[in-house]
């Protein structure tokens, strides 16, 4: 096990209190969810009060993990808030002024971004961990608290989401041992795959044919984007846009690309941006003010739809030739996932 430092040290923090607050990023993903409600489990078997909060609704297909009924929009008085998958308070799901007018006297930051910042009293920050699902896996073993069935599938689907169903390359033995054991624990891979992937609305697989008509390649750099005018035609919400970045990277040549989502203030758009081997779009992302992982990271961003258009395919055309001239001719090939996730 990696880390055993920081974990027997936050075990120690955790143990010397009794409420906690647990939340994540906006729009929360399976990793957040997971491993927000799989934390709040394993605190609760330690005997802690754990209440999760987020802002946002959980989407349809996280609906069937244990705890989701109990998820609060408010901010209760607690002794400590631990923060995952967040590189700031402002980018979790918890009001600033809530957290202000309850100030827990600690704050824990559990997250595996490259991009990660120390910004709480205590942060374990490991970029090695493929989620923040398998970190709270570890916290659970070195706590030595039982995996109940509940607490299993909330990690194996943290896991299974944020490696793109085992497919990124932070993907090792170590990934499918946990998983192994979450399986073994209760988790059920064929249930938790009927969920998360094949439950989709008909709006999210409308806006993909819309978003995939809209694609465009040049080289090695692929994009596309969706419009509001889009996405009320299909009746899609934000949360249908969730995956639309992958398929653009599962285009045989491409090594990097975009997708657009249009923002309803004026002239604005959320990033997604996608690559595969070493090409590094979270310092493409952070340039724009946001962040992420080496092959997946996004942001915010402002211009008309030409003009962000016209400076993100710039820079990955120069990430890609960058990477092109740096990287040896033979290279196994990594696998992007294609799934809906
Ligand atoms: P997605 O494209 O799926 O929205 O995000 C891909 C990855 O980039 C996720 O790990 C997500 O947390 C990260 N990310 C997306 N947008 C932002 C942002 O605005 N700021 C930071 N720091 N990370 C982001």
């Amino acid at each position: 096990m990696k880390n055993q430092v920081s974990i027997s040290a936050l075990l120690e923090l955790i143990r010397e209190r009794q409420s906690f607050v647990i939340s994540s990023h906006l729009r929360p993903d399976g990793d957040a969810i997971g491993s927000a409600l799989g934390l709040m489990h394993v605190l609760e078997a330690l005997g802690k009060k754990a209440t999760v909060v987020f802002i946002d609704p959980i989407p349809p297909n996280f609906q069937f993990l244990s705890g989701r009924e109990r998820v609060a929009r408010t901010f209760p008085v607690a002794d400590a808030a631990i923060f995952l998958e967040c590189d700031s308070i402002e980018r979790s799901s918890i009001d600033r002024m809530q957290f202000d007018a309850t100030c827990p006297e600690l704050t824990i930051n559990i997250d595996h971004h490259r991009s990660g910042r120390e910004f709480a009293d205590f942060n374990w920050i490991d970029p090695e961990a493929a989620a923040v699902g398998c970190m709270i896996y570890d916290l659970a073993v070195a706590a030595g608290v039982p995996i109940s069935r509940g607490m299993a599938e909330c990690l194996y689907a943290a896991i299974l989401t944020d490696t793109g169903s085992f497919n990124y390359p932070s993907t090792t033995a170590a990934t499918f041992a946990m998983a192994q054991h979450l399986v073994q624990c209760g988790a059920n891979p064929n249930r938790i795959a009927a969920d998360v992937y094949f439950s989709n609305p008909a709006s999210k697989v409308r806006l993909l044919g819309i978003a995939l008509s809209n694609i465009q390649i040049d080289g090695a750099v692929s994009w596309s984007h969706v419009t509001l005018e889009e996405m009320e035609r299909v009746g899609a919400s934000v949360e249908d846009c969730e995956g639309v970045a992958n398929h653009l990277i599962g285009i045989a040549g491409v090594e990097a690309a975009a997708f657009l989502r249009e923002l309803p203030e004026q002239d604005h758009f959320r990033l997604s941006l996608r690559s595969r081997k070493a090409l590094d779009v979270s310092a493409v992302a952070e340039q724009f003010g946001g962040g992420g992982h080496r092959n997946a990271s996004g942001c915010s961003i402002e211009g008309t739809l030409a003009d962000v258009t016209g400076r993100i395919v710039a820079q990955l055309r120069e990430a890609c030739s960058t990477l092109l001239t740096d990287t040896p001719a033979v290279e196994p090939p990594t696998l992007p996932s294609i799934l809906i996730a």
